[in-house]
């Protein structure tokens, strides 16, 4: 259940390389594809209604002080987050907002 919610937020992939998309648009080759920052540049048609931007997969979205929740896709403030040690013994926050994890658990 956690898992697919989670998912969802996974970035998509660029069809050219393997950078994480920000355009759904059409390419100058024709068909339309997942493009990255740079291969929009490269492939994409700029124009209005034949790209659109994608929602930003909430996980790399960083904020000072606030921190997004990968089940709910809210940003709010740190308080709001266990936090964890990570390998390297740094304290990080967690995916899940407490809220949520206590929904899921
Ligand atoms: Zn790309
Ligand atoms: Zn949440």
């Amino acid at each position: 259940m956690a898992m697919v919610t989670m998912m969802a937020h996974i970035a998509q992939k660029c069809n050219f390389c393997e950078h994480d998309a920000v355009y759904d648009g059409k390419t100058t080759f024709g068909p339309w594809a997942y493009m990255c920052e740079n291969c929009f540049t490269l492939f994409g048609i700029k124009k209005r209604g034949l790209f659109k931007e994608l929602p930003k997969p909430a996980a790399v979205i960083q904020h000072e002080g606030m921190h997004s929740c990968i089940a709910c896709g809210c940003i709010l403030p740190v308080e709001d987050f266990d936090t964890y040690v990570d390998k390297q013994g740094k304290e990080r926050y967690m995916y899940l907002c407490r809220k949520c994890a206590k929904r899921i658990e």
